[in-house]
This record gives C-alpha cells, structure tokens and sequence, in this order.
C-alpha cells in the first residue's frame, strides 16, 4: 500500500475531504494487531488521503464521520503503523455485522466523505502549541528542557529537568510565575508557528533546535516564534495554528518535584479557560459563605478557625469539669450498701465513658454499669470480679448486643435502647 496522504500537515485547518478507499479491514485480530483499540463492532478502513490525525507525539486521535454509498460511520480511533493511517469505525448501532462485514468489502475502491470533530482538533491544536510555548519558555528562561510530555482529557504534564543553565538548579513558585508569564505574553505577541518538513536527518540538522532528533526521515520541524532561536524549535509530528495567538491562554495548575526534574501540570485554551472558571466559581462560593470579598476571604476563614479552636478548648474544659463531678458523685454512691450501680447519661458518647471510667476509684467487689443513651451503648466495669467481659459474652447477645473486653472493663452495643433497658434489668437482679 501507498503511504497515507496527510493533508493536515499542509492544511491543519481543513475540516473534511473526500478520499477514496484502498482497503477494508474487517478482521478484529487483524485490527488489534495494527495497533487499534479494544472495541466491539468496528472495522478500519485505509485512504488514500486523509484529513484526520493519527494518534501520536502525545496528541490523542481525531474523531470525526466518514460517509458513503453504505452510509455514515462514526470514528472511534485513528491510528498509524508503516505510514498508512488506518481509520477504525463503529458499524451501525443495531445492524448485524456479519452481513455488515460482507458488505463492506464491497467498498474498496469507492469514494467516501471524511468530516472531522473541528473542536476536539482545535482544540488539541491549540493545546499542543501551548505545550510547545510553555517549553520554549522553560529552556529559554533556566535552562531547563522538557523531558516528558502528557496530553490528558483534563490538563497535560510536561516534565522539565533543569540541565542547560548552571544559574538554576531548583525550581521555585517565583520561577513558575514568570514562566507562566512568560508564555502567555507568547500568546498576546502572537507569533508565526511554522512547520518546515525533511526528507532526511541531514537535511533537518544544522537548523537551531531545542532537542536533538531521534527520526531519520519525514522529520517536521515545528518553530514558535523565531525559527534561528533553538527555544521555539522542535521536532513534531502534532497539529498546531498558525499563530500562537490562537492558543488563547496558557495556566499553570500544579509543579511537583519528579525523579529529580519538575512535573509541571497545566493546560491551554478552552480547557485552561474552563479551570479559571471552576475554580473562580469555587472562590465566589467560598466569599459567600463567609460573607468576604477576594482581599477579606483568607482573614475570616483563619478568624473562624480561630473561634472554633477556641470553642473546642471551652467544650473540653466543660467536659472534664462536667466528668469530674459525675465520677464524684459515683464514688459516694459506692460507699453505700449496693453492690451494683447503673448510671445513665444523655449527653455522653461511648468514649467520654471511658474518659469517666478513669476518673473512678478501684471497684472492689461492685459493678458499675455507665450508660450512653445517645449511642445504646454501655460499659461495664469491676475490680476484675465479678467478670465484665464474661457477663456481657454470656447475656448481652440474647438481646442483639455486641461488644466485650476485658474482666475489670467491658463495653456493649445495642440496636435499640428498648434491647440495653432489657439487658441492664438483667444484670440488676442477677448481680
Ligand atoms: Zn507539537
């Protein structure tokens, strides 16, 4: 087979085109095995020419339609092997592929109707250009050269190890700043991007360029703003504008430390636009709350944070004061002739029991049994005899309780308080 012609390199704004069709690949292993994806009744078909991006360089696939005498297929993936891009396509929802499959073979050679997604391509085009200005700026400014690149639906990465300026060895946000900057005056100058093409490596080499090349043919140099500058040039197999104007805005989200380099995560254009948005739309909501503006927001969340400090020191003090007088008030309550005391609280949960159960004196022979009615929970506490744990693994379960522990302290659960009232009115006349 001919190589694909790819008529975005010379037009990366043409939205459709009509090709004609050299092959039908039916086969899903044979689909697989050229590098398609994963996905139930598609086939691929080949074209002599081609208006969609192959997935490559870190820029995603195009999406798009490609019509004809049979009808309309959705692209699901572009995708290129030996330089023939293969166009995998959805047959029709509902109809039957086996007599779908045989049909289509009957297409090779007939003329079809390729449309492309255009604001998915612009967009990653104007991503993918943001990608090369925010690296230009990078090695322009530190030094620093982009080691790795991630396009994702929701931001990109790029990876920048500081490595060509001895001046600048660690990042700072103040670097990350003026860079941020820095790329976007790009955009605001904008710039010409152009796009030279090579037959071979020695006819591409000698031009300025940021990275060495790792192709030997077909090489495309892509050049932001001047091209005797080796900031702006690389070598790239992506779609971008013809402006960096176009790009529209360039955001920093994030920078961490990375294997010794700095993982910068951003984004550009439209997506770039959309995450100003969420997070302005997050801020005013926040001023609302606080009934602040953009210069008192930070103030009064620090002045709440500041009361609700102050008022969970009150609570604790209140707490320990209240359990101090309820342990004083057990411990007279021990004096007298009774060998088991049960002690029911409102307002205390099942941990400010165990704050209490450290306030009590040594239990001796007696059985005191604290009770949390807000949680149905009960502890049940001893000098060791009689046995908590014991009592509460023998009887509490008859009435659906859970818990134990240990003989000197054990703590119990129940699904309702109506089950703990039964179960304490058990260890009342048994002990
Ligand atoms: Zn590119």
């Amino acid at each position: 087979m001919d190589k694909t012609i790819r008529l975005y390199q010379q037009d990366p704004y043409l939205k459709s085109c009509d090709s004609k069709v050299v092959a039908v690949i039916t086969d899903e292993a044979e689909i697989a095995e050229l590098g398609g994806i994963e996905e139930k009744d598609t086939f691929c078909l080949v074209l002599d020419q081609t208006v969609f991006f192959p997935e490559g360089g870190g820029q995603p696939s195009d999406l798009g339609q490609i019509s004809g005498e049979s009808g309309t297929f959705e692209l699901v993936y572009a995708f290129e092997k030996d330089n023939i891009v293969y166009h995998q396509l959805k047959i029709h929802s509902g109809s039957d592929f086996a007599t779908t499959r045989e049909t289509l073979k009957e297409i090779t050679g007939t003329a079809v109707q390729c449309r492309l997604d255009w604001d998915r391509r612009f967009s990653h085009m104007q991503r993918h250009c943001g990608e090369h200005i925010l690296s230009a700026v990078f090695y322009e400014l530190y030094g620093g050269v982009n080691r790795g690149f991630h396009m994702g639906a929701d931001y990109m990465t790029i990876d920048i190890n500081l490595e060509e300026n001895p001046e600048f060895t660690k990042m700072t946000d103040e670097m990350m700043s003026r860079a941020e900057w820095e790329a976007n005056r790009m955009v605001w100058d904008n710039l010409p991007v152009t796009t030279r093409y090579f037959k071979s490596r020695e006819e591409a080499e000698g031009l300025p360029m940021r990275k060495a090349l790792n192709i030997d043919e077909d090489i495309v140099l892509v050049c932001v703003g001047d091209e005797n500058k080796a900031a702006g040039c690389v070598a790239c197999c992506g779609t971008h504008p013809h402006r960096t104007g176009e790009v529209g805005l360039i955001k920093i989200y994030r920078w961490d430390n990375y294997k010794g380099m700095t993982r910068i995560t951003f984004d550009a254009g439209p997506n770039a636009l959309e995450n100003c948005r969420t997070e302005a739309d997050l801020i005013k909501s926040l001023c609302r709350h606080y009934s602040a503006d953009l210069d008192t927001l930070m103030d009064k969340i620090h002045l709440r944070e500041q009361k609700s400090g102050e008022i969970r020191q009150e609570l604790y003090e209140l707490k320990q004061a209240y359990l101090a007088e309820k342990a004083q008030k057990i411990s007279e309550a021990l004096d007298g002739p009774d060998s088991i005391l049960i002690e029911k609280y409102e307002l205390l949960k099942a941990d400010d029991l165990f704050a209490l159960s450290k306030l009590l004196p040594e239990l001796s022979q007696k059985l005191v049994s604290l009770v949390s009615l807000k949680e149905n929970t009960l502890l049940l506490l001893s000098g060791g005899t009689p046995d908590c744990n014991k009592i509460i693994k023998d009887n509490a379960g008859v009435w659906g309780g859970k818990g134990g522990g240990r003989p000197n302290s054990a703590r119990v659960m129940f699904p309702t308080a109506e089950d703990m009232d039964y179960f304490l009115e058990f260890i009342k006349k048994a002990y």
